[in-house]
């Protein structure tokens, strides 16, 4: 087997170096104009330990472009309630300029009542409802991370979109679903698959770009792959392994996201560029967007 010769590897990596690069020069502008430091705040409940890793790297990624990184870390016990009321606080700070709330949060806790209590200008993750309303309407708001940082790769190897017929598979409130709005708003004919789906070989193999976003390891089989086809691979199992065959999808593909170094970067840069737009915005400074 092996990679077929003529196949692209979407080097998310690389792309996301770029992004960072401007996300450092506007936060470069903003302090010298305004003297303030654009702020994430990153909320850690409990300390399951992928996400205190998950939220340790990004602190380190925000300083790396010179923003400041806060991290509020709060119990496995804390109450729907008082994660409610902390994030509230966050949303008043005029010092904060974006919030993330790690997720999966611990069992007891509601969610998305949590996530809802992050006021839209600061949801630089893009979880809330009124940011997926916004990004699904074409209004201004903050897409979704991993999603916007698929579509930014898209972009930066000029994947033609408009009219291709996209499959996603998953519909997650912060990743299949507000694929499938970006997709459409980018106007691809979009199906959406998920575990009820009939036949999802079939369907897959019907599509110009496939999205896996299941949480399955090596879910996506070579042959559900159509030649020729885009297979971007937003899973990240244990092991360091996608949701995608990546081998046996590589010698059909024309272009295909590696597991790591494809979306899991995207992810991360597009946070921190939101972040920093989301304090332009605060601080009055809208051509630094
Ligand atoms: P999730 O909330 O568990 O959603 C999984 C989706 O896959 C659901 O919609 C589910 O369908 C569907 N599904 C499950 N089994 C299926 C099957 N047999 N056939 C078809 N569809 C099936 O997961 P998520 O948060 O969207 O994450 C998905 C993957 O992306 C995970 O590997 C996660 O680690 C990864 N991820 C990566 C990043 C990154 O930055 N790289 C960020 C977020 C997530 P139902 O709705 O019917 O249950």
């Amino acid at each position: 087997m092996g990679i077929h010769l003529t196949t692209t590897i979407l080097d998310g990596k690389a792309v996301a170096e770029q992004v960072l690069k401007g996300c450092a020069d506007r936060v470069g502008q903003i302090k010298a104009r305004s003297g303030v430091t654009p702020c994430l705040a990153a909320v850690l409940v409990g300390d399951d330990p992928a996400s205190v890793t998950y939220v340790r790297m990004k602190g380190k990624r925000c300083e790396s472009v010179g923003m400041r990184s806060l991290t509020v870390e709060l119990p496995g016990l804390t109450t729907t309630e008082q994660l409610v009321e902390r994030i509230g606080k966050l949303s008043e700070d005029p010092a904060v300029h974006g919030i993330l709330l790690q997720h999966p949060v611990p069992r007891t806790v509601d969610e998305r009542a949590a996530f809802e209590a992050i006021a839209p200008h600061k949801d630089v993750d893009g979880v809330t409802i009124h940011s997926f309303g916004a990004v699904s309407f074409g209004l201004p708001g903050f897409g979704s991370c991993t999603p916007a940082g698929i579509m930014r790769l898209l972009r930066a190897y000029e994947v033609e979109i408009a009219g291709k017929h996209a499959v996603v598979i998953g519909r997650s409130p912060i990743l299949g679903k507000p694929m499938a709005m970006m997709l459409l708003a980018a106007d691809a004919t979009v199906t959406v698959c998920h575990s009820k789906t009939r036949d999802l070989a079939d369907v897959v193999r019907l599509a110009d770009i496939v999205v896996a976003a299941v949480g399955r390891p090596r879910f996506v089989q070579g042959d559900w792959v159509r030649r020729g086809a885009v297979v971007v691979d937003a899973g990240y199992n244990p092991g360091n392994v996608g949701d995608v065959d990546f081998d046996a999808a590589a010698t059909r593909a024309s272009m295909i996201t590696p597991v790591p170094g494809g979306v899991g970067p995207m992810t991360i840069a597009t946070l921190l560029d939101q972040t920093s737009i989301a304090a332009a915005r605060q601080l009055n400074l809208t051509d630094l967007e």
